[in-house]
């Protein structure tokens, strides 16, 4: 039996929970159907009509099998509700058109990942939705840039690509004091951050990177309270129900199996990139990681993520140039150290290059005053056995380069 009194573990909500199969196998059976029946028509309409709960009705609203995941990823993140939406993108456009009306305004952490970034950027303008890219590091910055028309803020536990470490106390408490919702995208560190426990209102995944962790599938999530996940699937003017970008059953339940193994890949991954960024940083290579102490948000990390997760499996490697960056990621692909290739969270080593991939959304002098170079290569490492063998290898890489 589960002691209560033991410290309280994201990866233990996942692994409490008890779904049974229709016939009583140990994994849930698949809903295999767009719509449910009903034996009277009344019953039908008082569900439409939200007088009465716990009855399915049609799958663009919700299913079984988006709900057990959509279940468990609530309890993982310690939150009352979820909604499984298509992709990580469908997740962020939802949640912001749901809180956002016309002439309304966002702050928002100026490096995040690039089609976010596009969408606040070109894209809200259209519903005269403007955002304000601040440095997510400067509270006073974030502070400077409130208005009345502001209604949230928006940033990523670590940020896509520069992983700059979002300080979610303070922010949350800025957040509350102006009446703003806080929007967190988690995706780079499920498990590692809890950023409702931090004060976050809501909280984004992009499912198809570490939580599914097979780079097989393309989803999302939005985690928040009972009310702001009945907004976005109110059939009248929920963002999640009007503009449809649901996920199908199969892939729901496969992602649910694979989030069972998630604790264990993800101290595998936090154990690789730490072994990594340390020994090449003793080498003299310019690595970027929040578990270095020369990192400079290490201490905001070390002292607001769930430690036994570590500070997650991505790093990345200052190459200079642009020349130099695809050389290398050329090499480390033919040297089968993982594939030159966007996407991260995968069991085989991802790596790109996002000054001209993931954020070439972003105009070129914007990256420049971010420091986000053409030279960086993002290296989302594997589930290696061997990390010492890995490590010999991308240093004969970084050798014939003439980094190292
Ligand atoms: N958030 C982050 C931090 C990402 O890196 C990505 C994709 O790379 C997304 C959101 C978008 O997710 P998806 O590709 O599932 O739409």
């Amino acid at each position: 039996m589960i002691n209560k009194k033991n410290k309280w573990s994201p990866a233990d909500k996942i692994q409490d929970l008890q779904f049974f199969g229709e016939y009583g196998g140990v994994n849930p059976s698949i809903a295999d159907s767009s719509t449910f029946t009903y034996l009277s028509g009344k019953t039908m309409g008082d569900v439409f009509e939200g007088t009465r709960e716990g009855c399915y009705l049609y799958s663009r609203h919700t299913n079984p099998s988006t709900s057990y995941l959509s279940k468990a990823i609530a309890e993982m993140e310690g939150m009352k509700g979820a909604i499984i939406s298509s992709s990580g993108m469908a997740s962020i456009t939802n949640t912001i058109l749901q809180i956002c009306n016309y002439n309304d305004e966002i702050i928002s952490s100026r490096t995040i990942y690039g089609g976010t970034y596009a969408f606040f950027k070109n894209y809200l303008p259209k519903f005269r939705i403007n955002t304000k890219f601040v440095d997510i590091t400067n509270i006073k910055q974030i502070e400077n840039n409130i208005s009345n028309k502001t209604k949230a803020i928006y940033c990523e536990t670590i940020s896509n690509p520069l992983l700059e470490v979002s300080d979610i106390s303070r922010i949350a408490k800025i957040a509350k004091k102006n009446n703003l919702k806080l929007i967190v995208d988690n995706t780079f560190t499920p498990l590692i951050f809890s950023p409702a426990k931090l004060g976050a209102d809501i909280v984004i995944h992009s499912l198809t990177k570490f939580i599914n962790g097979s780079s097989d599938t393309v989803g999302g999530v939005v985690c928040s309270d009972e009310n702001f996940i009945e907004d976005m699937i109110d059939v009248n003017c929920g963002s999640a129900m009007l503009l449809g970008p649901v996920m199908d059953s199969y892939k729901a339940a496969s992602i649910l199996k694979n989030m069972r193994t998630l604790h264990i890949r993800m101290k595998k991954h936090s154990e690789n990139a730490y072994y990594l960024s340390k020994k090449l940083t003793s080498r003299g290579v310019k690595v970027i990681y929040p578990g270095l102490e020369s990192h400079p948000n290490h201490k905001i990390m070390s002292q607001s993520h769930n430690k036994e997760f570590g500070y997650g499996g991505i790093f990345v490697i200052d190459t200079k140039t642009e020349s130099n960056a695809n050389k290398l990621m050329e090499k480390m692909q033919k040297t089968n150290l993982g594939y030159l290739a966007v996407s991260l969270g995968f069991y085989k080593t991802l790596f790109s290059a996002p000054g001209l991939s993931t954020s070439s959304e972003i105009p070129e002098n914007e990256r420049s005053v971010m420091g986000l170079s053409n030279g960086l290569v993002r290296i989302s490492i594997g589930l290696d056995n061997n990390i010492e063998r890995t490590y010999d290898s991308i240093c004969i890489c970084l050798q014939e380069i003439g980094i190292l």
